[in-house]
């Protein structure tokens, strides 16, 4: 799944503590005394030791850590099953018949599911998952028998075979019930549905207890002849090679005969969890087929998860319904009673009767499509049997959409046909989707070693959706605008956001769909493999625009939140039915993916490839946990000279099951020509987790020489997997010594004074090459500076050579996020207005050079520069910026909305702009923009830029319509406030009205409350909203327990910036107010003077060198509410 950037949520906390007096228990909400707790960590302990020393030796011929060398709560198996956060494994089922009769106009549904099953010991009971639906008054369960009757043939050797043996060998015919797979159709003699018969076969059963009520135990028979042959293919399917060999010899002398025994269901009981317990009367045999039939109705819901209801408007303005689905994680229980979790793979036949008027799509081929003869304008839809998955990816769409078409010749020599389906005004969009993706196929394959593994794909954009896309296995759903492209309007960013969210789709077709995780505590191998791979083939299908090096950029982003002390582990263990949404998350996602690429660079990707498709080869159709991806690694690495003895397995265990990381810091001696490497966790806290600041890495230390280009290689030239060491580096003593090239390793690099200052210099005489390099030498200094590790000064200093000009956007986001964090603490400051100037300074040479985004950009990169340079010209209030965005706004406001001039990559800016210095008018008219147009990008920079406005009561406006009007996915954005004003206006909002937003929100899905939270609190920096914060987590302590970790992190987050005030807010204004006097006085300013103040004018100051902009139209009049 890729997740839309407004919710890509950060979790926090190892032990839920929000604060000290807030806390949540994991098991089902009961909150538990400290003395009731220390008894039970105590037994826990040794429970969890006696397992870990039971694991180690049962794996340690494969592993060569003690797994209590890291910290790794692996929850007992059976401790979750009895709470009801897992199914019991002892029923699984291999294959589900579906089928789903869907009404659009009274948005129900009905169904009937057959599910083969099997126990691998006697048992009483089957629990599966069902959630909000009706399930019908008689399910059954009815176990197949398949009896062996021998032909003529086999008769005759016998009775020459007898003559030959003991005379004591009984002689009487085999019957059994199916411990043996049937045979194919072809030879079975098809099961009967005629009473007397199973009643026969019965009567020579063993479990006599069941024969009650034999004449009713039918299947519908016309379905079932059908289903049954079906069940005989899917087994075979199944079975391996020896099975299938073995069989065949069988069936040379045997034929069967098949029949059904009903069990007596005695009880059915919903329960916690969203379980479904079926008692029956007698235990189901271990490796016999049993059938589990149930017919069920439901809502086609309005949330966003399910199987759920979808509106768009058409070109006539006629409101259309569609419905489409939304699994992952756990939602396949709202549409059909499954067993829904990753690890019950299954395969699926699913038939769907709808609307002849309606397109249905699924997972698989259509195979047939029949008229329903008694219901006029009606039919069914069957779709192929569906290779073994889990249930979170099964789907099925019903709509009246459009496609085009395309196909790609696999690695195994089939034609698969490539469609792309979206509403019919919007076709033409939906073009870039169709171009690249048989292009990822073919990359993936060659890739992977392994073909893709259905006939099809289909992807489709779904009006309403609340992720940016869903991975579902040949058919992949999409937030519109995470899949439509307007050639001529569509920014590169926007290109980028498909590219990117086809190509992590696409790859979960592998990762993911084809070997899955076990269970959700390992998501993050789906998720970081995905979001890893979503870069390497975005990159190879447009190279252009060096998608990697914003993949190091997000790095460092993400490296922030993972410093804070609630930060967790990424295979942290899932022991909470709430985890599992809270799973989705940067860790899994964003960090997952930087430990396997750190992994890539260590091994070599030549090894690295290998390992992936052995993995791959080994687990296809089945479900893996971690470390059988670092075995398999380690597989290959075996060959390497260098890698040999080193255990991928210890490696990355460090890194996935250790929450946070390190800073190396370097001190070298001069003289000797050796450095010390020390690391230690990097925190921002003050008071970090003990077990934490113990932690050690295994570190792959990459290292060169800034002032030597040519050697500079992110191969590790020497381990840390101790506190400290020191080694001989091959750097001369008068050259900068640059850590962890490429920025590739997963942690931050301190160096002594030094060397600190040697690299400054390296950075102001252009011989850092690298713009990654730059970037990360910037983005380390400002953090460690954060972290009392590194002044302020020398770490502002760093930035001072980018007034002269820099052209890499990945220095400038590293520049200016660093920057985002001081401007949110010092906002309401008396010194803000130095640092605005300082912004500004920092940024007017480049901006001029780039013609403030006035003339049309050379390429796509240099648009995305100029989009983010003239975003901060604006944030800083430049009186330039101010009037040319409202000016432009006017244009545009003056045509009705017709005809929108401003370039696409400027538009969020100058609405933003406008907004915010604009009142009623311009709020009203974008408000009405977003309504009315039909373009999914052009409504989500409309809807994004609303929160801009600076007035109380039209953000509470825009709040409580967030709660009625407008538009489920698009609702959570207006809650993307900015701090301080709208973010305070909307703390209070949330606080006012918490049970109705609450409500809203979590009826849409599991996901988007969080964003509420985010957007409210998120930039929280006073000790008294601080308070409040917390006030409000314990007073919903109970509500908010499903997102406790979002919680966790704003508290800390806030408790930071409090923090930080008191110790750097100083420091800081001093460094600026000092060094703007002395730009000043120096001969090279020639900037800082020409820039008006922020209030000074209202003219357009267009600077001489760009395009004129003033004369076209007179400025209409606006408000200025500068608060
Ligand atoms: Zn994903």
């Amino acid at each position: 799944m890729t997740l839309s950037t407004s919710r890509q949520q950060f979790l926090a906390h190892e032990t839920h503590t929000v604060d000290e007096d807030i806390e949540y228990d994991r098991k089902g909400g009961v909150f538990i005394s400290h003395c009731v707790c220390c008894s039970l960590v105590v037994l826990a302990i040794v429970i969890a030791a006696l397992v870990g020393i039971i694991v180690y030796f049962i794996t340690c011929h494969k592993l060569t850590q003690k797994p209590e060398e890291y910290w790794n709560e692996q929850p007992d198996y059976q401790e979750l099953v009895a709470s009801g956060v897992r199914l019991p494994s002892e029923v699984v089922p291999s294959f589900y018949r579906l089928k789903i009769k869907a009404d659009l106009d009274t948005l129900n549904f009905t169904g009937d599911v057959y599910i083969t099953i099997r126990a691998s010991r006697k048992v009483k009971e089957i629990i599966l998952h069902s959630k909000y639906l009706s399930i019908g008054p008689n399910p059954k369960v009815t176990e197949q028998i398949y009896e062996k009757v021998e032909t003529l043939h086999r008769r005759a050797k016998r009775d020459v075979e007898k003559t030959s043996t003991s005379p004591t060998l009984e002689n009487k015919p085999e019957t059994q019930t199916a411990n043996t797979t049937p045979p194919p159709p072809s030879i079975s003699t098809k099961m009967s549905i005629d009473s007397s018969n199973t009643t026969a076969t019965i009567v020579n059963s063993t479990t006599s207890s069941t024969t009650q009520n034999v004449s009713n135990a039918s299947m519908r028979s016309s379905n079932t002849s059908v289903f049954i042959d079906k069940l005989a293919n899917i087994t075979e399917s199944q079975g391996n090679a020896d099975n299938i060999s073995n069989r065949r010899a069988n069936w040379e002398t045997q034929v069967t005969t098949s029949s059904v025994r009903n069990i007596k269901i005695v009880s059915i009981l919903e329960a916690s969890g969203d379980r479904l317990i079926l008692t029956l009367a007698s235990a189901l045999k271990p490796n016999v087929d049993y059938i589990l039939e149930m017919s069920f109705q439901g809502n086609i819901s309005n949330s966003m998860t399910g199987f759920y209801k979808s509106t768009y408007k058409n070109e006539k303005q006629e409101e259309r319904t569609i419905a489409a689905t939304q699994f992952e994680p756990t939602s396949a229980r709202r549409a059909f009673p499954c067993f829904d979790e990753p690890a019950f793979k299954a395969q699926f036949e699913i038939s769907i009767a709808h609307k002849q008027n309606l397109t249905v799509l699924s997972n698989m081929k259509v195979s047939t499509q029949e008229l329903i003869a008694d219901q006029p304008g009606w039919q069914w839809t069957h779709f192929d049997r569906s290779v073994k998955m889990s249930t979170y990816l099964v789907a099925y769409v019903m709509c009246d959409f459009v496609s085009i078409a395309t196909s790609y010749v696999s690695k195994d020599n089939i034609i698969k046909p490539v469609k792309v389906w979206v509403r019919p005004e919007l076709l033409q969009k939906a073009r870039y989707a169709l171009t690249i993706t048989p292009k990822l196929l073919e990359y993936y394959e060659d890739l992977f070693g392994v073909p893709y593994a259905l006939d099809k794909i289909d992807l489709i954009g779904i009006p309403d959706f609340s992720s940016g896309a869903m991975e579902n296995w040949g058919l992949i759903t999409f937030r519109e605008p995470f899949f439509l492209v307007d050639e001529g309007t569509s920014t590169v960013r926007e290109r980028m956001q498909v590219g990117i969210a086809a190509a992590h789709e696409l790859a979960h077709q592998w990762f993911g769909n084809l070997v899955t995780m076990r269970w959700w505590t390992d998501l993050w191998l789906n998720e970081g493999f995905a979001t890893y791979i979503e870069f390497v083939g975005f990159d190879h299908v447009e190279p252009g625009l060096h998608i990697l090096e914003q993949f190091t950029r997000y790095k460092m982003d993400l490296l922030r939140p993972d410093s804070l002390r609630s930060t967790q582990a990424v295979s942290r263990a899932v022991t909470d039915a709430a985890d599992i949404a809270q799973k989705f998350n940067e860790l899994s996602y964003q960090k997952g993916a930087n430990l396997i690429r750190m992994l890539n660079h260590t091994i070599s990707e030549t090894l690295f490839q290998k390992g992936l498709v052995h993995y791959l080869n080994e687990w296809k159709y089945t479900n893996a946990e971690e470390n059988d991806l670092w075995e398999a690694m380690s597989n290959v690495t075996k060959t390497d000279p260098e890698l040999k003895d080193r255990s991928i397995v210890t490696f990355m265990n460090s890194w996935t099951r250790q929450a946070g990381y390190p800073v190396v810091n370097v001190l070298r001696n001069y003289e000797a020509g050796d450095a010390q490497f020390e690391q230690r966790l990097f925190t921002v806290s003050s008071e970090p987790y003990e077990r934490m600041v113990k932690q050690i890495w295994q570190l792959p230390i990459s290292y060169t020489s800034v002032g030597m280009p040519g050697n500079w290689s992110t191969k590790p030239k020497l381990w840390l997997t101790e506190r400290e060491i020191t080694a001989k580096i091959d750097v001369a003593s008068d050259q900068a010594l640059y850590v962890n090239v490429g920025a590739i390793g997963y942690y931050r690099v301190n160096y002594d004074q030094k060397n600190w200052q040697m690299l400054s210099e390296a950075l102001k005489n252009g011989q850092v090459k690298s713009a990654i390099t730059r970037a990360q030498l910037i983005d380390d200094a400002f953090n460690l500076a954060k972290a009392s590790l590194l002044s302020y000064s020398e770490a502002l200093s760093l930035t001072t050579y980018a007034i002269e000009g820099e052209d890499s956007k990945a220095v400038w986001d590293t520049i200016l996020t660093n920057m985002g964090f001081l401007k949110t603490n010092l906002a309401s400051t008396a010194g803000y207005t130095r640092f605005q100037d300082y912004v500004r300074l920092l940024i007017s040479k480049q901006l001029a050079k780039l013609k403030y985004g006035l003339e049309k950009p050379r390429d796509d990169n240099e648009a995305l520069l100029v989009e983010g340079l003239v975003s901060w010209d604006c944030e800083m209030e430049s009186p330039r910026c101010r009037d040319w965005a409202t000016h432009e706004f006017n244009i545009w406001m003056n045509t009705g909305g017709t005809g929108n001039p401003i370039p696409a990559h400027l538009r969020l800016i100058v609405y933003d702009t406008a907004l915010r210095y604009g009142g009623r008018r311009e709020f009203e008219f974008v408000l009405s923009r977003f309504y009315n147009t039909t373009d999914p990008s052009g409504k989500e920079r409309l809807i994004a830029s609303l929160p801009s406005v600076r007035d109380e009561a039209l953000i509470n406006t825009l709040l409580e319509k967030s709660l009625s009007e407008i538009p489920k996915q698009y609702a959570g954005a207006v809650w993307s406030t900015a701090p301080p004003f709208a973010a305070q206006v909307a703390r209070k909002f949330l606080q006012k009205n918490f049970y109705r937003v609450y409500n809203t929100f979590t009826g849409i899905d599991e996901f988007m409350f969080r964003a509420i939270l985010d957007g409210s609190f998120d930039t929280v920096n006073t000790q008294e909203d601080l308070d409040q914060l917390r006030a409000f987590a314990r007073l919903h302590a109970a509500e908010l327990k499903p997102m406790s970790q979002s919680v966790a992190r704003l508290v800390d987050t806030a408790a930071l910036r409090v923090r930080w005030f008191n110790n750097h807010a100083e420091t800081i204004n001093q460094w600026l107010d000092n060094y703007l006097t002395n730009f000043t006085k120096s001969p090279k300013d020639t900037t800082t003077s020409s820039t008006p103040s922020p209030t000074t004018s209202t003219r357009i100051t267009t600077p001489s060198n760009s395009t004129d902009i003033t004369t076209t139209a007179p400025l209409a009049e606006i408000t200025i509410s500068t608060t």
